[in-house]
């Protein structure tokens, strides 16, 4: 329901922030309840069996033309209020047609990708990715007939082409999905470049190109607008924010979201209605959590960036001029985000003992919380990934994730200057 009129005041468009308390949701549908209730339900009764036979044949044939009053809430697999509030809510930040919530981020990559791909098709993407999306690649979609080929983050089109060549099916490329940043090293990878690439690339079949913009999106990225098709996320991370919520998104063109959520309907990876409720009350905060959390990532990486024990520091912040990934970093963010990976000098007894000696820092998973996190991607959320390729990818045993919350910057430089010095 898009909830055109409340956007716009003397005809000027208000900013996401200010409409995130409001858009998509009337207090008279709720009894005046300012907050859109928990509608905790599985069903919705119809008035009439005509009404129900109209509903159906609106939400599982989207292409056919009908007016919109006759589409309505039938099960809370297809559709929920908090979870269409959410949906339209969400459309706002990257300026997307269409949007669609899903049980977690890896619902949202698998059910997108087994949209996207036939069997035989080839599947095209950076490297590296979350651990958990490059297993699926790696180990599940081969199942389904998929081939997978990599190529590294920040790479020139042209040795994306060779990757796809050589991988000898050149003709059969589906889809491109690129994380960018990548986790854990904040590899960027050129969103522009890739699309254009894949436009020219794939005259006769359209090739769609998937972006995951988890670490800094929907504030400080909006690959929509350099040429990408759809925008993925982990809604567990900066969107829930409070490590409490595991869900995932999906945005794009009205067309394609619609084909996504067809399918999402008949695998059932929906998001339930509490999860809903709770994003919803994440994203009123949204961007005063993120605007911390980047401002605290600057003073802790600038502290980090001439520490005697380290080697590396992986900061979007610190990219100097001379550094080819400055470009891609001018063109596509807005800003660095929160996210910050860096060697330790010596190994993984050194790595450990950093990590066990924290204090306000949690060692654990995930990221984009309020509460800063860290952890050992090697050992950790890149466990599975193919030893050799992780070690060419910069993913090693002195290799160690902040993601930064929303404490004092000076608390959480005290907390590191400790911990390091245990080391
Ligand atoms: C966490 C994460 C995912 C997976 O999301 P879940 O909500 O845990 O399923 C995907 N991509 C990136 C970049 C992530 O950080």
């Amino acid at each position: 329901m898009d909830d055109h009129a409340h956007k716009f005041i003397k005809g000027k468009q208000l900013r996401p922030e200010s409409l995130m308390m409001s858009y998509g949701y009337r207090p008279e549908w709720s009894e005046g309840a300012i907050k859109i209730p928990i509608f905790q339900t599985s069903t919705f009764v119809f008035k009439s069996a005509e009404e129900g036979k109209a509903y159906f044949e609106s939400a599982l044939h989207p292409d056919r033309d009908q007016p919109s009053e006759e589409s309505g809430l039938i099960y809370s697999r297809l559709n929920n209020p908090d979870l269409e509030v959410l949906e339209d809510r969400l459309t706002l930040w990257d300026e997307a047609e269409a949007c669609t919530v899903f049980e977690s981020g890896m619902a949202a990559i698998s059910t997108v990708l087994l949209e996207l791909l036939n069997p035989g098709d080839v599947l095209l993407h950076s490297e590296p990715l979350y651990g958990g999306t490059d297993y699926l690649f790696k180990h599940i979609l081969p199942r389904f007939g998929n081939k997978t080929v990599g190529f590294k983050a920040g790479c020139p089109v042209e040795e994306i082409e060779d990757a796809l060549v050589s991988s000898g099916a050149s003709d059969r490329l589906g889809v491109i999905f690129m994380e960018t940043p990548a986790n854990p090293t904040n590899s960027l990878s050129d969103i522009r470049a890739c699309a254009d690439w894949a436009r020219r690339y794939s005259e006769e079949r359209r090739v769609l190109l998937a972006v995951d913009n988890t670490f800094l999106g929907p504030l400080w990225q909006h690959p929509l607008k350099h040429g990408a098709d759809l925008v993925i996320y982990s809604a567990t991370k900066f969107i829930g924010g409070h490590s409490d919520v595991i869900a995932g998104v999906c945005l794009g063109s009205a067309e394609v979201v619609a084909r996504i959520r067809m399918l999402r309907t008949f695998l059932g990876t929906s998001a339930g209605p509490w999860s809903g409720w709770l994003l919803l009350r994440s994203l009123e905060t949204l961007k005063l959590r993120m605007t911390c959390q980047m401002k605290n990532a600057r003073y802790v990486a600038d502290f980090l960036a001439d520490h005697p024990k380290l080697e590396k520091v992986n900061y979007l912040g610190h990219l100097t001029e001379e550094d080819p990934q400055h470009g891609i970093y001018r063109k596509q963010c807005l800003a660095p985000g929160s996210m910050i990976s860096f060697d330790i000098a010596g190994g993984e007894a050194e790595a450990f003992r950093f990590l066990n000696s924290l204090q306000l820092f949690k060692l654990a998973v995930s990221l984009g919380g309020t509460e800063s996190l860290t952890e050992h991607p090697t050992t950790m959320t890149h466990s599975e990934l193919d030893p050799d390729e992780k070690v060419g990818m910069g993913i090693t045993e002195k290799m160690v994730r902040l993601s930064i919350g929303v404490e004092h910057p000076n608390d959480l430089i005290l907390d590191l200057e400790q911990a390091l010095d245990n080391v």
